[in-house]
C-alpha cells in the first residue's frame, strides 16, 4: 500500500529530537517519574458492591454496633449460668423452660432462678440470662445424636454446668459504635463489603476510577472489521491494552487506530480531552515514520525514552493538553510488557493504592534465559508448585511480536540488567500475571 511520508520538516524534527532522547533509564526509574506525574484521583460515592476493587477515599466509623445486640451463638437453652453449677448426666439440673424465642424475636421474658428459655441461634438473649446451654447437652438430645423434640416443653435437663458468658455473643464484640472501621487508604476486599453492609453503608465514597484513552498508531495496522489488504496487519494492542487497564480498574476508552500522519495523530488525540491518562502504541522507535514523539512535542510536553527493559526500550511519556500520557512501544510484547511495569502503576496510584508492585514469588528456573545488552529481561514462564519452591519454565518463542506465548504464560521471569544470562537452576522474581484482578 501507499505510505505517505511525513513532510521533511516533520522528519528534520523528529531526528533532532531523537537527540534529544535522555540515555538508558533503568526500569525503577522510568516507573518512578511515570508515578511521580500521577495523584490519586478525586473520591465518588459508589454503589456498595460496585467499590469492590476500589480504594476508601475517606474512613467507614460505625454508626451502631454489630452485633447489635447480645445474641446467643448456638441452638439450645438461655440460662444463669449459677442454675447449672455442678450438672452432671448422673445429676443433671431440671429447669423450669419459660419461653422460645427464635431469631429475628424480641424476648418479652426474664430468665429468672430455676428458669430457661428455649433459644435459636442469632436471637436475642433475654434479660437475666448469661450463657446458653447447647441441645446436645441437654436432654433435648437423643442417644443417637439428634434433637428429640420440637414443641413445646414445660422442662429441660441440663448436664453440664454453663459458664458465664458461654455461647453468647455480646453486643458490638465485632464493631463498637463509633468506631473506626475501615481507614481511608483500604482497598475493598469482599470481606470489606460485607462489613460495609452490616453497618447498612449503601454507598461507599472512594477514589474514581481513571478513564483511559487507548490509542494505536501505524499505517500497517487495521482495526477489526474489514478485511486486511496486503502488508497490513491486525490491531491487537488496543484491545490487549484496554484488557489490561480493566483487569487494573481502569476504565477504557478506545480511540482506534490512526495513521502516522501528524495531523491525524493530533486530531485524535484532542478527542481524549477529559480523560486521566492517554495510552499510545507503535510509533517511538526510530524510524521514518515515527511521529508520535513529533506531535505530542508540538502538542504539549514529551519526553523519549529508552529504558533499559526487553522486551519494550523506546518509550515516550508526556503531557497532552494537561493529560498524562505513555507511548508504548508497538510491538504487541512489548506494549504488553511495558504497560505492566509502567501503566499499571500509575493506575493503581490513581486509584488510590500503595501498593502497586505486581505480586512476585521467588522460582527456579528450568530452563536457561540469554540476556545480552544489559537490560531487564522479562521472560514468559509457565510458573507451577513443585514440592517446596516454584518452578518456571519459559514458555514459547520470546520475541517481542509473539503474543501467543503470553497467552500461554503466567508469570514473568525477571532477568536482572546485570545479568548476560540465567543459567538453568537459578532462582529469579516471577512476577504472577493471573492474580490481581480489580474488578
Ligand atoms: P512501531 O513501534 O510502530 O515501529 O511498531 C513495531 C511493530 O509493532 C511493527 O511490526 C508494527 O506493525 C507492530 N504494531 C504496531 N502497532 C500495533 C498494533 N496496534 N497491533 C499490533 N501490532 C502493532
Ligand atoms: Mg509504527
Amino acid at each position: 500500500m501507499a505510505i505517505s511520508r511525513g513532510p521533511s520538516t516533520t522528519r528534520a524534527r523528529t531526528d533532532r529530537l531523537w537527540e534529544d532522547v535522555e540515555s538508558l533509564l533503568s526500569v525503577d526509574e522510568a516507573r518512578e517519574r511515570v508515578l511521580a506525574a500521577v495523584e490519586p484521583l478525586p473520591a465518588v460515592r459508589v454503589p456498595l458492591l460496585d467499590a469492590l476493587g476500589l480504594v476508601l477515599a475517606q474512613p467507614v466509623f460505625a454508626g451502631h454496633d454489630v452485633p447489635p445486640f447480645t445474641n446467643s451463638a448456638m441452638d439450645g437453652y438461655a440460662v444463669r449460668a449459677a442454675d447449672t453449677a455442678g450438672a452432671s448426666y448422673d445429676r443433671p439440673v431440671t429447669l423450669a423452660v419459660i419461653a422460645e424465642i427464635p431469631a429475628g424475636s424480641c424476648p418479652a421474658v426474664s430468665i429468672g432462678p430455676g428458669q430457661a428459655a428455649r433459644i435459636m441461634t442469632g436471637a436475642v438473649l433475654p434479660e437475666g440470662a448469661n450463657a446458653v446451654v447447647r441441645f446436645e447437652e441437654t436432654d433435648e438430645w437423643n442417644a443417637s445424636g439428634g434433637s428429640t423434640s420440637a414443641g413445646k416443653r414445660a422442662e429441660v435437663r441440663v448436664f453440664r454446668p454453663a459458664k458465664p458468658g458461654e455461647n453468647v455473643r455480646l453486643a458490638g464484640e465485632d464493631i463498637k459504635a463509633g468506631q473506626e472501621v475501615l481507614p481511608a487508604g483500604t482497598v475493598l476486599q469482599p470481606a470489606c463489603i460485607g462489613l460495609l453492609a452490616s453497618l447498612n453503608q449503601r454507598w461507599v465514597t472512594v477514589h474514581r476510577r481513571p478513564r483511559v484513552a487507548i490509542l494505536a498508531t501505524g499505517n500497517e495496522v487495521m482495526d477489526l472489521g474489514p478485511e486486511l489488504l496486503p502488508g497490513q496487519i491486525r490491531n491487537s494492542n488496543n484491545y490487549t491494552l484496554a484488557a489490561l487497564v480493566k483487569q487494573c480498574g481502569g476504565e477504557p476508552i478506545l480511540l482506534g487506530v490512526v495513521r502516522d500522519d501528524p495531523d491525524e495523530i493530533r486530531l485524535r488525540l484532542r478527542s481524549a480531552r477529559g480523560v486521566d491518562l492517554i495510552l499510545t502504541s507503535g510509533g517511538v522507535s526510530i524510524g521514518d515514520y515515527d511521529l508520535v514523539k513529533y506531535v505530542l512535542q508540538a502538542e504539549g510536553r514529551v519526553e523519549l525514552w529508552q529504558v533499559r527493559i526487553k522486551p519494550g526500550k523506546p518509550m515516550a511519556f508526556g503531557w497532552i493538553g494537561g493529560v498524562p500520557m505513555l507511548g508504548l512501544p508497538g510491538n504487541p510484547v512489548a506494549a504488553y510488557v511495558a504497560f505492566l511495569q509502567f501503566g499499571r502503576p500509575a493506575i493503581l496510584k490513581m486509584l488510590g493504592y500503595e501498593d502497586w508492585t505486581l505480586p512476585t514469588v521467588r522460582a527456579r528456573l528450568l530452563a536457561p534465559c540469554e540476556n545480552r545488552g544489559q537490560r531487564r529481561h522479562f521472560v514468559r514462564v509457565r510458573l507451577e508448585r513443585q514440592g517446596e519452591e516454584y518452578v518456571a519454565r519459559p514458555v514459547g518463542e520470546q520475541g517481542s511480536g509473539i503474543l501467543s506465548s503470553v497467552a500461554q504464560a503466567n508469570g514473568l521471569a525477571v532477568i536482572p540488567e546485570q545479568w548476560n544470562e540465567a543459567p538453568a537452576g537459578a532462582v529469579v522474581d516471577v512476577q504472577l500475571l493471573d492474580a490481581v484482578w480489580i474488578p
